[in-house]
């Protein structure tokens, strides 16, 4: 495996016939709407591992 993320569903109209584009590293086509996207990791969010759930805390 390259380590990429592979979306498995079409965002935009959640078809499954998704291949990867040539427009670049992690963009992908979709063969049902004919859409293209890019996905593209962010980051890590700055909470960290939360110990418990968002309720816990006021
Ligand atoms: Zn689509």
């Amino acid at each position: 495996m390259s380590g990429r993320a592979a979306p498995f569903y079409c965002p935009y109209c959640g078809d499954e016939d998704l291949r990867p584009s040539e427009q670049g590293h992690g963009t992908w086509e979709c063969g049902a709407c004919n859409r293209a996207f890019r996905l593209a990791f962010l980051g890590l969010l700055a909470r960290g591992v939360a110990e418990g759930t968002p309720h816990d805390r006021i």
